[in-house]
């Protein structure tokens, strides 16, 4: 299964990134003009969540789960560009303890 590649090293990956995000972007900035946000908030949040991720692009620290510190796989950041945390640490939030991790 090829699907799954963890890069340890996500910088080559970032220029593409920052085209990914930019029409992210473009694409809830034209949403809201628009009017086809529905819900003011879910379009700021999103916003919000998608210039984070330009900023840890631009801090080398993109790619890398907040919660575990490890890679998330590039399939899950190229459909989810501004995504925080690891498949594993999205099903379990940071709660204390989870599953497999005492
Ligand atoms: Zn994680």
């Amino acid at each position: 299964m090829e699907s799954h590649r963890f890069p340890s090293d996500l910088r080559p990956y970032y220029p593409e990134f920052l085209i990914l995000l930019g029409r992210e972007r473009n694409r809830e900035l034209l949403a809201r003009v628009e009017g086809r946000r529905e819900t003011a908030s879910d379009g700021s949040s999103t916003l919000l969540e998608i210039s984070e991720a330009i900023a840890r692009l631009r801090a080398g620290t993109f790619g890398l789960c907040e919660e575990c510190a490890a890679p998330i796989p590039l399939e899950r950041l190229r459909r989810v560009p501004y995504t925080r945390t690891c498949i594993a640490c999205q099903a379990w939030p940071a709660q204390g303890s989870r599953p497999g991790r005492p």
